[in-house]
């Protein structure tokens, strides 16, 4: 169909298949305004995360390289990779079904890609190049010494706010005081960081000095599952082309013409929608997945129907049902499913997080081994034992304890063991059970933990004896 032609291809690609460049109108109104305070809140937040720190753990940190994560000051090990993979699964729940419900409000308001590129980079652009029009020309002129300067000026400063982000990135990925470490360390003496450092860096420059809106567009997974999350109901940033076509379509303004009687829409086609949008599309054509929501088009055409006198709204949120049929928002079996799942899942985390013990204590049985008589009847196994400390305290004074039985756990080396903050402990240890205290070959022991008399931690493990006896 004629109508829908724009939906094969993007708008950002031209007919040979070569990038368009898109040069968005200077933003500017009552939601760019909320969407900047959001924006520089967020920016806070992001820059200041990885150098908070609660009960000494830092506020978030995310090391895959050595599998610890730091999620709210709640410290996450290998062991704890369960909770870490729930909090996944709620968070993109949550997406989802503020996907299914709000469209791509996540893109437009909180993604770092939007808040980046939208109120950083393209801000300095706008503030060497200047606006829209300046920029076409500045591109389209020969190179002299005016244009030199200014995009030699503007690369410097995104090559300089990319080395930033890729030092925040770092903090994330490695932790605040090794970060810092290696900083106040030189260089010279961290060469390998350096080069992970300036290998961000030129990934970070290349999205947003390069490949911007394409991210969104063609790379972001996020954006490509919107064909499957959106229904008619979900509240996107719409154009209401019942208002804006009526009977004789769109069309330009003319001084003095009485709109509603000559059956004119309310889009007087001023293309200011169009060329204010980051990703360069024509919203009157419907949703489009390139759409992230920004809400630039909806500020630029209110103020377009506030200087023509016309009520502000004609694209605003909305879903399609609200513009075609007038159908208010409405919460829908699927939102109320998606609510349903959300509650049970941060249910269980709850339950995960309250159960989860400061200690964690791993004894296994040494492999090839069974068992030894010992003098007086005394039947012996020997374990391997992992303590592992998700805290930022210190402890000196672990012991194990024997809580199913009577007998005694003999640990190799010192009876209390330490464990400092964040780290592990591992040795070996013999639990010693009188023969007569055994009622099977085979017993599930209960272990408990102890610092200070007071029982942090309990474990099981298997006791190996002979056949008969009594
Ligand atoms: S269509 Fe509007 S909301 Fe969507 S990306 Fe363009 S300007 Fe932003
Ligand atoms: S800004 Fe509003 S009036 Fe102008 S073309 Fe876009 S929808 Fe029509």
């Amino acid at each position: 169909m004629e109508r829908e032609k724009f939906r094969d291809s993007i708008a950002t690609v031209d007919q040979q298949g070569k990038r368009s460049w898109v040069y968005p109108r200077k933003p500017a109104g009552r939601l760019y305004h909320y969407r900047q305070y959001v924006s520089y809140l967020l920016l806070a937040f992001l820059v200041a995360s990885p150098f908070i720190k609660i009960n000494g753990n830092q506020f978030l940190m995310f090391n895959v390289l050595e599998r610890r994560f730091s999620i709210f000051g709640f410290t996450f090990w290998p062991q704890d990779f369960y909770i870490f993979v729930l909090i996944m699964i709620i968070g993109v729940v949550f997406i989802i079904l503020f996907t299914v419900a709000f469209g791509r409000i996540f893109c437009g308001w909180i993604c770092p890609q939007t808040i980046f590129m939208e109120m950083v980079f393209r801000r300095i652009e706008y503030w060497i190049e200047g606006d829209r029009g300046k920029q076409i020309k500045l591109d389209k002129q020969k190179w002299n010494a005016e244009k030199l300067r200014k995009k030699l000026m503007k690369w410097s400063i995104f090559f300089f706010i990319s080395f930033l982000i890729a030092n925040i990135f770092l903090a994330y990925l490695i932790g605040s005081d090794r970060l810092l470490l290696y900083v106040f360390g030189g260089p010279s003496a961290h060469l390998s960081t350096l080069l992970s450092l300036l290998i961000f860096t030129a990934v970070f420059y290349f999205v947003f000095a390069w490949f911007r809106e394409q991210v969104c567009v063609i790379a972001c997974p996020y954006g490509r599952l919107q064909g499957v999350l959106l229904d008619e109901r979900s509240i996107v940033v719409a154009y209401d082309y019942q208002r804006g076509e009526k009977e004789k379509g769109r069309a330009k303004f003319k001084k003095n013409e009485n709109r509603a009687a000559t059956g004119k829409g309310d889009c007087i086609d001023c293309l200011q929608c169009v060329q204010v949008c980051p990703t360069g599309i024509d919203i009157r054509n419907g949703t489009q997945l390139e759409c992230v929501n920004c809400t630039a088009c909806i500020d630029a055409c209110n103020t377009m129907m506030q200087a023509v006198d016309l009520p502000k709204g004609l694209i605003r949120y909305a879903s399609e049902a609200n513009i075609r049929k007038k159908e208010p928002f409405r919460f829908t079996a699927r939102l109320k499913a998606y609510s349903a799942v959300l509650l049970i899942l941060i249910g269980v985390l709850s339950g995960l997080l309250f159960l989860r013990s400061d200690i964690e204590a791993n004894v296994l049985r040494l492999p090839g081994q069974l068992y030894q008589h010992r003098e007086n009847g005394i039947i012996s196994n020997v374990y391997t034992y992992k303590l592992i400390n998700k805290t930022s305290l210190d402890y000196e004074d672990l012991q194990f304890r024997l809580l199913s039985h009577s007998g005694e756990i003999e640990t190799i080396g010192n009876q209390f063991i330490s464990v400092t903050s964040n780290s592990f402990s591992e040795g070996t240890l013999f639990v010693n059970i009188s023969r007569k205290s055994l009622a099977k070959e085979k017993e599930k022991l209960e272990i408990g933990v102890y610092s200070n008399d007071h029982l942090i931690e309990t474990t099981s493990v298997t006791f190996m004896g002979p056949r008969t006896y009594k």
